[in-house]
């Protein structure tokens, strides 16, 4: 019901555009082929994906031998699931935590992006299935990041460790260490400021913090989560590009997603860069955050 929702925009577009192809063509040919890759092309599903997509549907349409367009729903839909997973297995696209110890999760991104609002959301539903959570205000650069993170710690009920504005995020991250393990916390969850602009600044500040966190706790980050604006289209590819060049990042936190009817970019992400989708953001509000799921997500379209 959430995907139903929060996935307005592109429902209406996406499906509505695939429904009213269905509609109009009845018979599956060339041209029926090139009007779906446009559709797809325009939701942002990227240029490689569809041209992927578009083979194995007109391979399918061979081996199944199907002629009539209505047949073609379910054959999108089970098409882009597959080509959404590759050879992966879906529960290893999940968040990854450990059980009876401290898992970090590090959350990097660009400014704006919807990087507090999704630790704040993260942090509540961790918290929902039993887990104690602490934040760490590791955005010591931007003006207004650690009491705006201190609002999402005070609204889900978990403690947020911080330091003043300026200080050195690897001394607050390990702050959030030492705590969560005094503490006996299950999930420390760590913000970092997001400077693009300078990608050497930013890898090297990304190193710092990660070196920390390597040194005190074996294995960890347990996941370095990339949060990227949906709406945003192509730049939020090329962000994650730069991201990916600059750390380890283990999963994508995709926000607005409520906002675009675009919601294309989710394949987009996860085939070009090899990265799976782990969380979506469809809404403000606190409970807006679903874990990413493509068979929900491709039929939460087609609802
Ligand atoms: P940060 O600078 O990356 O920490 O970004 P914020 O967490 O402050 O979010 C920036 C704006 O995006 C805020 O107004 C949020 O309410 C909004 N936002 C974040 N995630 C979502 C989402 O999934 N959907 C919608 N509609 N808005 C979001």
């Amino acid at each position: 019901a959430k995907y139903k929702d929060g996935m307005k925009k592109s429902r209406q577009t996406f499906s509505g555009k695939i429904n009213d192809l269905i509609a109009r063509y009845r018979k599956v040919d060339e041209e029926f082929f090139e009007e779906l890759e446009e559709v797809l092309i325009s939701a942002d599903t990227g240029v490689a994906t569809v041209m992927d997509l578009i083979d194995e549907l007109k391979m399918e349409v061979k081996r199944q031998n199907i002629k009539d367009s209505e047949q073609m729903k379910e054959v999108i839909s089970e098409k882009l699931v597959e080509i959404y997973y590759g050879d992966e297995d879906p529960k290893t696209e999940k968040l990854q935590l450990q059980t009876g110890q401290l898992s970090i999760i590090l959350v990097v991104g660009v400014n704006g992006a919807g990087k507090t609002t999704s630790i704040g959301k993260l942090a509540h539903q961790l918290k929902s299935e039993g887990k104690q959570v602490i934040l760490a205000a590791g955005d010591t650069f931007r003006a207004g990041a650690i009491e705006q993170l201190d609002i999402w710690g005070e609204r889900a009920g978990v403690d947020v460790i911080k330091q003043t504005a300026g200080s050195d995020p690897a001394a607050v991250i390990y702050d959030g260490i030492k705590a969560a393990k005094s503490r006996k916390a299950d999930v420390l969850i760590c913000d970092t400021a997001g400077r693009l602009q300078n990608k050497v600044n930013l890898m090297n500040e990304l190193a710092k913090v990660k070196r920390v966190i390597e040194r005190e706790v074996p294995q960890a980050p347990h996941e370095v989560l990339l949060v990227l604006d949906a709406t945003t289209g192509q730049n939020a590819l090329n962000q994650a590009k730069t991201f990916a060049e600059a750390t380890d990042v283990s999963g994508i936190v995709l926000t607005k997603l409520d906002g675009t009817a675009k919601g294309g970019i989710v394949l987009a992400i996860r085939n070009e860069l090899q990265i799976p989708v782990k969380f979506v953001g469809l809404g403000e509000g606190m409970e807006d955050l679903q874990e990413f799921d493509a068979h929900a997500f491709v039929y939460g379209l087609f609802a």
